[in-house]
């Protein structure tokens, strides 16, 4: 099976991306990582001479990333297709290394939750475990301690409102379209993230378990 993760923000796609590879023993591919890895000199050069990722890199970072061997059986898309101009990219390649069913999983949460997982959010500077200070269960047991290992807790840059909300508008704009077009094109299934990671998981493995391959 070949899955597609659509979702806002602090919806858990990495985390769930992770479970799902596992479980099923198929590739978790994220185009973050792969733009993040790249070891093609030249895409290394246009990447650093300004900040737009064209289309063109994309697709070749995929296709050379579809057709390596453990993509055979199946594959989990997360951060592609981000917007309408990419659509047309992917359906071009989503067969490529197999002939298996595509899916596309749409993680559901509201704004304010997410907000919440991302301001609240502090991780060990030590052994990197995650707490949050917005949510009961979550908080660590000492303000600022790791419960685990009693190192100190940081928190990233990036986890403020602004660039939460930022990061959620340029979702609702660009990447939410893109559903509305699926809707039509491919088997696609919502599920609600803002249970825990464990129903979240829980509730695709459901949707998963309903197919053959
Ligand atoms: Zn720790």
């Amino acid at each position: 099976m070949n899955i597609v993760f659509i979702a806002p923000p602090a919806a858990g796609k990495g985390a769930q991306s992770g479970m799902i590879s596992k479980k099923y023993d198929i590739p978790h591919v994220s185009i973050g990582d792969l733009l993040r890895n790249i070891d093609d000199e030249e895409i290394k050069k246009q990447l650093d001479a300004g900040a737009f990722v064209d289309n063109n890199i994309i697709e070749k970072l995929l296709v050379n990333r579809l057709l390596k061997d453990d993509c055979k059986n199946g594959y989990i898309l997360d951060g592609f297709p981000r917007n309408k101009s990419q659509i047309e990219i992917y359906e071009r390649i989503k067969n490529i290394s197999n002939d298996k069913k595509n899916i596309v999983i749409v993680l559901d949460v509201l704004k304010e939750l997410g907000e919440k997982r991302i301001i609240g959010r502090s991780v060990c500077s030590n052994c990197g475990l995650v707490f949050n200070d917005l949510f009961e269960e979550s908080k660590p047991k000492v303000d600022g301690i790791c419960d685990n290992c009693g190192s100190k807790l940081n928190k990233r840059k990036d986890d403020n409102k602004e660039t939460y909300d930022h990061r959620y508008d340029v979702y609702m704009n660009e990447t939410k379209p893109i559903i509305d077009y699926f809707k039509d094109h491919a088997d696609v299934y919502h599920v609600d993230s803002s249970k825990s990671i464990d129903e979240v998981f829980s509730d695709i493995t459901n949707i998963i378990g309903g197919f053959n391959d």
